[in-house]
């Protein structure tokens, strides 16, 4: 028998297919089969404070002063981040990356644009 995909809501392994949905009855999360090999591709798309569209690996050059939690320093404008990673996160905070001096943090996409 065909393996079915966990519930991607909450990693139930009792899913059921329903013509062309899965079905979780743990969560009552419905969604479509068609759906389930996109879900990895679902197209994030992240522009900087220039509306420039960001990529992973792409460095990018802080354009605010920005207050981090945990750091006296906080963020200054004109810092330049190597390597950003994009993330699908709250409130904008879609870029993933290492602040000299600061560590990994999520910042926000308006708050940079892309170095060239
Ligand atoms: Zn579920």
């Amino acid at each position: 028998m065909e393996q079915l995909p966990n519930c991607p809501k909450c990693n139930s392994e009792y899913t059921y297919e329903d013509g062309s949905l899965f079905i979780c009855p743990e969560c009552a999360h419905e969604w479509s089969k068609d759906a389930v090999e996109e879900v990895e591709e679902d197209v994030l798309v992240v522009k900087d404070a220039n509306g420039t569209v960001l990529a992973d690996g792409d460095d990018v050059t802080v354009v605010k002063d920005l207050k981090v939690k945990g750091s006296s320093s906080g963020i200054k404008v004109g810092t330049k981040i190597k390597g950003i990673r994009l993330v699908d996160g709250n409130d904008d905070h879609n870029i993933d990356c290492k602040v000299p001096g600061v560590g990994a943090i999520k910042l926000k996409q308006e708050f940079v644009k892309k170095s060239s």
